[in-house]
């Protein structure tokens, strides 16, 4: 399965580029534990245009993604792989989400089935990438933020599969496919 970074695993700080900074909502190490469990692997699939607007490097990327791992292991959680888009919307690549060639790329990498597979984030654009390769989707807002996450969704004219009111009802609703 898919899991957006942003927002869904850590709050999203807006362009963060440092590790030492990251914190992981609740609720998400279970979730993802249990979902391995499960057999699932967990893929997180990440917009990240600050590499190519230059407010930070590859090297600090894979250093917040090392840090996710290493709070997860605290709560005998992994994520399988980190995949990441480094454009901005201005380069119309085919990587950065609502697009999916990062979807495809790591479903190529893992043998992943759409069909029997699902994504998970907090924006529509999370939701418009899973729906258009069908996976289940699966909405989450951040503690604090529900009201503006269904406004955005609002906005674009996008509904989720699923919403769930954190990290470990989304895995539940996952496992009974909605
Ligand atoms: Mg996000
Ligand atoms: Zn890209």
């Amino acid at each position: 399965m898919f899991v957006d970074r942003d927002g869904t695993i850590n709050p999203d700080l807006r362009y963060l580029a440092d590790a030492a900074r990251l914190e992981v909502f609740l609720g998400v190490a279970e979730g993802i534990r249990l979902l391995r469990a499960h057999g699932y692997r967990v893929l997180c699939t990440t917009n990240q245009s600050g590499i190519e607007r230059d407010y930070y490097t590859h090297a600090d990327v894979g250093a917040i993604h090392h840090r996710v791992n290493e709070i997860l292991a605290g709560g005998g959680a992994s994520i399988d792989a980190f995949y990441y888009c480094p454009h901005a919307p201005e380069s119309a690549c085919e990587c950065r989400k609502p697009a999916t060639g990062m979807l495809e790329k790591a479903a190529l990498d893992w043998n992943v089935d759409f069909a029997g597979s699902a994504i998970v984030g907090d924006r529509s654009l999370d939701v418009e990438a899973g729906e258009s390769i069908g996976l289940l989707t699966v909405v989450v807002p951040p503690p604090g933020h529900e009201a503006s996450v269904e406004a955005e969704l609002a906005s674009r004219n996008i509904t989720p599969d699923v919403r769930a009111s954190g990290f470990l009802e989304a895995a539940l609703r996952i496992l009974t496919r909605g």
